[in-house]
């Protein structure tokens, strides 16, 4: 049996149609390029084809998806939803290899194809979280691709044990260092930053650091981050999600914090949220800092929101940021494949021939279009097998 798909009249980037040939998982050719005998033919329909989706910020431990309905009813403060969190993973019984795996195979069907999680370290669940997702990355290897960061949700020094295990993912193979909150989870802004920087420096790892701080505080923050990514010579490996901080309209306060995310290459994730301040992201791009985004927890107990498409995460990022023009769109659309590319280093990512066969088709005219509409997507291709077909799943979840 032939390992070669072609599939016929579809258009890259919404340009002209033509035929896409995947051999041995990487595209071999994009129009001519004879299929080999026994090749698989799929009929493209005049869809769009994207690069695969970067899912660049989700949390697949902890997503409620398929256990009922779950009732909101945690306080408003940050830490309200941390402990009513803690708590809840006891009583609901959130199992994170189930868990996680039921979110891997709905983010397929919407057309991902990598993920970075954060999940969850804490001296309550220490590593089974980390152990979960493992588990899944192991079983859907060949439907997508999953970048772990070790993400101490419940605080660093205010939870003693906690940097012992971060160390402890991160010896076992967990790729990014994740943090939160220097000033108020922590409560020790230079020592949470020391702290999480060092574990980048032991075991030779990039960080993504959840950044909810507002305004001056959130500032403060991201200065110590930027002065430690210098310091330590870790420019392109630092990435801050959320960032509200950068919202903040006080030019004078924000200004100098995007020129030196762009000095030193310190990506920026970001949700295009509702109900918070964001990082205004064509100001950011404008001024040559990278953008990825995430859907961040999907349907979990900090909120009943989230579905795991980025093509409607992109349609968010242009509520968010009043991108009305085809060519403001299609930016925010860029950030959710091409963006979460280059933050998670994805070599052959992209749609040239040599590039890995990571498909999503789309019927639509346009890449707003997709965006706006974000119809079910006609054909998910991971490494050149078809992963999903017409918004279904070909492999079942848990
Ligand atoms: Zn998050």
């Amino acid at each position: 049996m032939s390992d070669s798909l072609l599939i016929t009249n579809v258009r890259p980037m919404a340009g002209a149609a033509t035929s896409i040939l995947v051999t041995a998982g990487r595209i071999a050719a994009i129009g001519g390029g004879a299929a080999p005998s026994g090749a698989t033919v799929i009929d493209g329909a005049n869809a769009i084809a994207l690069p695969g989706l970067v899912e660049a910020h989700a949390h697949l431990d902890k997503t409620l998806w398929g256990m009922g309905w779950h009732r909101h009813q945690a306080g408003p403060r940050l830490i309200d939803k941390i402990e009513n969190e803690r708590a809840l993973k006891k009583t609901l019984g959130i199992d994170p290899a189930r868990q996680s795996a039921r979110q891997v195979v709905l983010s397929a069907a919407k057309g991902s194809t990598h993920i970075r999680s954060h999940v969850d370290v804490d001296t309550e669940i220490g590593l089974a979280g980390i152990e979960g997702v493992m588990a899944t990355r192991a079983r859907y290897k060949d439907m997508i691709d999953i970048e772990i960061v070790a993400f101490p949700q419940s605080g660093l020094l205010v939870r003693p044990g906690t940097v012992e295990l971060m160390d402890r993912a991160l010896a076992m193979g967990v790729e990014v260092v994740g943090g939160i909150d220097p000033c108020a989870i922590d409560r020790d802004p230079k020592g949470h930053v020391d702290q999480i920087f060092g574990l980048a420096q032991k075991h030779g790892r990039p960080v993504d650091i959840h950044l909810h701080e507002p305004g001056e505080m959130g500032a403060f923050s991201m200065e110590l981050i930027i002065e430690r990514t210098q310091a330590l010579g870790m420019a392109g490996k630092v990435t801050v999600s959320h960032a509200f901080c950068l919202g903040t309209p006080d030019r004078d306060l924000v200004d100098p914090l995007i020129d030196a995310l762009a000095k030193w290459r310190i990506a920026i994730m970001t949700t295009g949220p509702a109900s918070r301040s964001a990082p205004p992201v064509k100001r950011l791009v404008e001024r040559g800092v990278v953008l990825c985004a995430g859907s961040d927890g999907i349907r979990d107990t900090w909120s009943p929101y989230g579905s795991a498409d980025m093509l409607e995460r992109a349609m968010f990022i242009g509520l968010r940021n009043n991108l009305r023009r085809d060519d403001d769109v299609e930016l925010a659309l860029d950030i959710c494949c091409r963006g979460g590319a280059t933050v998670m280093g994805l070599r052959n990512y992209g749609l040239a021939v040599g590039c890995d066969a990571d498909l999503a088709l789309v019927d639509a005219e346009s890449l707003t279009e997709a965006a706006v509409a974000h119809p079910p997507r006609r054909l998910v291709v991971k490494r050149g097998r078809v992963v999903a077909r017409g918004g279904k799943p070909l492999v079942a979840a848990p």
